[in-house]
């Protein structure tokens, strides 16, 4: 039975317990206890197998650290307690010579950081317990290699002598007698290593290793919390919007061994596959070995099930054959998780000779795939309801599942491979290291990082990769689990490449890659292909159409797509888009056929010139919206009229003036006249949007009679009633919308004349310069709309150019002074005010306004759910974030009805 270890106030509880079918933590204290604690608490009354230990609070770890890193006064005589209960449950005393417990040490924040921080295992160790565990183990062996690894790993972690120091010692040793595998080594042998090791420790810190077992707790105890600060943990919070102020618990926990001989293993296992979501224990162990040696890479796992050894074509025996009642056991433990937790599980255990041990399970990270179709899968096994379905997917890595993957038909030039550690493909130059993964891809060029294997070291370089390829290590290496949580294609285990990272090249066979040479990397097969290979679109599951059926149900929002070309236009359609919510007419200028009539038309220094260049431009623009309206037939598109300055369209080089001469025969002289005319300081603030409208009214007038004329031609022709939204961008001032609506008006009337028909036409603007936002009820009077363009918004409001800020924007959140860079995510106080400023006013001229956004944040999960929240009736975003943006809606609604 446990008792509390706490006294009379149970608020001060620093310590909780857990162990034999009983805890004082549950999964619901995941704050206090962290993940792996407050999961080790519930195992433990769901009374599964876990070794008994106790937890020391995260309270205690912001104490530490406020406290010039000591702990607080009542802590020693807690752990005293709870570490009595762990001795009297298992039935041996921490530091008793003949009978002693040993004790892991062990991390855990509130959410999971694989691999970020310490753990320290076989600790209570010393020269005089050792002979207590190889008497009561009666294995020497197994005794002194035990004894090694604590000193390795408690030198490394706790003491900051470096692990090289000991790996080198082993790597002599092994070498001088000849032997290949550590297996191959006698309990003697380990015993001459651990003198070696224990010299090693006192020649580096002028002390000898720690013998006393309460130094050794203590000492692992405020590493544990001290990991919580080095660099790759703070590197990996950042990466994850972690705060820094969480802190990590300690797990202290009775030592189960893995490495007791053939009946003993260590494994790690999910409740599904990670990579396709499938209903099949996933996973891998290693027979006779502890802790980290399955991640480690350093001897291949063997798999779980018969099934996944027939299909890796390996003799090498899964669990299921080699301990076949463990193994059921295991399946039994995976089943009760699964429907407790409601959720995949990714499990840690250790089989000491033949009997079961749980270590850890949290929700196991999967690919995008898996995720969709294990929330699918559990909706019909009844475990969940189709809303918990939509709130558990990531609208944001839906982008793995939309985007192109290699074309089938392509040639591929397979030079190695792999492991598929992490579905998706990717091209790019080879790099050897994170740093440089890093620096090579500031500019946008695409990298492919390349590594014997992966740590936690190098998450900064896996980040700004496309791809990573490991030479060595299993599914579950680090290298794979930490590229499935991102979402990078991963292929791991390569064994073929021969990597030189001091000559910058890797060989497979007799061909040498080069730093900088362009390969591709398929995580979906496990291929590594020389150059690069083209893509193709996603073909999408009817698990994916499910989703999207639930989300669409659920949701308020309409979802509109940026969009002008054809092509772009028609995958937004086929990814559910209900209407393009602004197309740039700007982009229909720049094809190759038409750029010189526009040239012509620019550079017209007079009105009739202009107009007849307009004249032949005409016919071309009333095609475009042909096309746009008959794909998008009777959704409404939003057309904006003529935004950016003129002079970008013209010639930037010389070169190019001599041709624009050349092909419009006007003297070279003049078209440079009339460039430096048009130059401008600063164009972002110049003479474009409706200021064009308002110089040149010509121009606003052909796009309007192209809009309308294709109106009347598509309903002609397919009898369907186009509804276009024609959109006068960049107004700041009522009067400039007024003459400009007058204007669009003028149009109408007449082609309705010309043609004898009438037109529903609505006429709007964007509300993108904060004087319209702070003007909109007067501006009301002439739109009929509003389209936030929140690209625009941002950078008038803040006063930074949106294509200058990545000089500095970074430094921004890393500094904290921003939390997060408002171009990707809409700043909800700034611009959020007065988009809401902006409705409040709009709706008081004009009640039944119709209401958008149009900027990039349109497909940005939490600003669709701002735009939710402040009540516009449509996003709109480009044409592979409209699934996103469907998620995103519906789990706005139902994030609300939650609370
Ligand atoms: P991480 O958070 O990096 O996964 P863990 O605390 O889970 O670190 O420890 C890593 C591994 O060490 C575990 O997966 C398990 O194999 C081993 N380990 C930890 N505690 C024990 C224990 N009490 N007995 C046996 N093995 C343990
Ligand atoms: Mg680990
Ligand atoms: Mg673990």
């Amino acid at each position: 039975m446990l008792e509390s270890v706490v006294q009379d106030d149970v608020t001060s509880a620093m310590v909780y317990c857990f162990g034999a079918g009983q805890a004082e933590g549950s999964a619901a204290m995941r704050e206090l206890l962290g993940g792996k604690g407050a999961n080790l608490a519930e195992m433990s009354s769901l009374d599964l197998p876990v070794p008994p230990g106790f937890t020391i609070t995260t309270d205690v770890c912001a104490a530490f650290f406020d406290n010039n890193h000591q702990y607080p006064n009542e802590l020693q005589d807690q752990v005293c307690a709870a570490l009595g209960q762990v001795e009297g449950l298992v039935g041996r005393q921490f530091g008793n010579p003949t009978n002693p417990l040993l004790v892991s040490v062990r991390s855990g924040s509130r959410t999971s950081m694989p691999g970020m921080m310490d753990t320290v295992l076989n600790l209570g160790l010393n020269d005089e317990t050792i002979e207590g565990l190889v008497n009561s183990s009666g294995d020497e062996r197994f005794a002194y290699d035990s004894y090694r690894r604590f000193i390795q790993i408690y030198s490394d972690v706790v003491l900051g002598v470096s692990h090289d120091f000991f790996e080198a010692i082993l790597a002599e040793f092994k070498d001088e007698n000849d032997y290949v595998l550590d297996t191959e080594l006698t309990a003697s042998d380990w015993r001459e290593i651990i003198v070696a090791y224990k010299q090693r420790v006192e020649a580096e810190l002028g002390h000898s290793f720690p013998q006393d077992v309460f130094d050794q707790l203590w000492g692992a105890v405020g590493a544990v919390f001290g990991s919580w600060k080095n660099t790759r943990a703070k590197t990996y919070r950042r990466l994850h919007g972690i705060p820094e102020d969480w802190g990590t618990a300690v797990n202290i926990q009775a030592m189960v061994f893995g490495n007791m001989g053939e009946a003993s293993a260590t494994g790690v296992a999910f409740t599904r596959n990670p990579s396709t979501g499938n209903k099949e224990f996933y996973g891998e162990y290693l027979i006779n070995a502890q802790g980290e040696d399955v991640v480690a890479g350093i001897r291949t796992p063997q798999p779980l099930t018969k099934e996944a050894r027939v299909e890796m074509g390996t003799d090498r025996p899964s669990m299921e054959e080699a301990m076949p009642i463990v193994f059921k056991e295991l399946v039994e433990v995976f089943n009760v998780l699964e429907t407790h937790y409601r959720d995949m599980q990714d499990i840690e255990f250790t089989v000491e000779k033949g009997k079961l041990w749980m270590l850890q399970t949290r929700s196991g990270k999967r690919t995008a795939k898996a995720a969709l179709k294990i929330a699918v899968d559990m909706v019909s096994e009844k475990l969940i309801a189709p809303n918990d379905a939509l709130l558990r997917l990531d609208p944001e890595a839906f982008d793995q599942l939309l985007h192109p993957s290699l074309d089938p038909t392509a040639e591929r030039n397979v030079i190695a491979k792999g492991l598929p550690a992490s579905p998706g493909a990717a091209s790019g130059q080879v790099v050897f290291t994170a740093d440089e993964a890093e620096s090579v891809s500031v500019d946008g060029t695409k990298v492919i990082l390349v590594r014997t294997e992966t740590s936690p070291e190098d998450i900064h370089g896996m980040h700004a990769a496309q791809a990573i390829l490991t030479g060595r290590g299993g599914m579950t290496s680090h290298a794979a689990v930490v590229a499935r949580g991102m979402g990078r294609p991963c292929v791991s285990g390569a064994g073929a490449l021969h990597i030189n990272q001091e000559k910058n090249l890797f060989t497979v066979g007799k061909v040498d890659i080069k730093k900088g040479d362009v390969i591709t990397v398929d995580g979906t097969t496990g291929e590594v292909i020389l150059g690069e290979i083209p893509t193709v679109q996603p073909e999408l599951s009817g698990d994916f159409a499910l989703i999207m059926e639930w989300a669409d149900a659920a949701r308020c929002l309409k979802v509109r797509t940026n969009a002008e070309t054809p092509a772009d236009v028609k995958v937004a359609r086929d990814f559910g888009a209900e209407g393009v919510g602004l197309c740039r007419t700007e982009h229909m200028f720049f094809d190759t056929e038409r750029i010189s009539t526009v040239r012509e038309m620019i550079l017209a220094e007079e009105q009739e010139g202009r107009i007849a260049a307009l004249e032949k431009i005409l016919p071309m623009q009333r095609r475009d919206f042909i096309e746009l309206f008959e794909i998008m037939s009777g959704f409404p598109v939003t057309i904006r009229l003529l935004d950016p300055p003129l002079h970008e369209f013209l010639p930037k080089t010389e070169e190019g003036i001599a041709d624009v001469a050349r092909i419009s025969g006007m003297d070279p002289d003049r078209v440079r006249r009339r460039s430096s005319q048009l130059y401008e300081f600063n164009p972002m603030l110049g003479h474009r949007g409706c200021r064009l409208g308002i110089t040149y009214p010509e121009i606003y007038e052909m796009q309007t009679r192209a809009i309308v004329e294709a109106v009347v031609e598509v309903e002609a022709r397919t009898g369907v009633k186009s509804k276009p939204e024609i959109m006068v961008p960049l107004v700041a001032i009522e009067k400039e919308l007024e003459v400009l609506r007058q204007l669009v008006l003028n149009v109408i009337s007449h082609v309705e004349e010309e043609r004898g028909c009438k037109l529903d036409i609505l006429i709007g603007t964007m509300i993108e310069l904060p004087r319209a936002a702070l003007q909109a009820s007067n501006i009301a009077q002439y739109a009929e709309f509003f389209s936030f363009g929140t690209n625009d918004l941002t950078q008038t409001v803040f006063g930074i150019s949106r294509d200058d800020s990545t000089q500095f924007l970074g430094d921004y959140v890393r500094q904290g002074i921003l939390a997060e860079d408002p171009f990707v995510s809409l700043d909800h106080t700034g611009v959020g005010e007065l988009i809401k400023i902006a409705i409040e006013r709009g709706r008081r001229t004009r009640p039944n306004i119709k209401l958008g956004i149009c900027g990039e944040h349109g497909g940005d999960p939490k600003s669709v759910e701002f735009c939710h929240s402040v009540g516009l009736d449509y996003v709109s975003c480009s044409p592979y974030r409209v699934p996103i943006a469907r998620l995103a809606a519906a789990q706005a609604v139902l994030r609300e009805q939650v609370g």
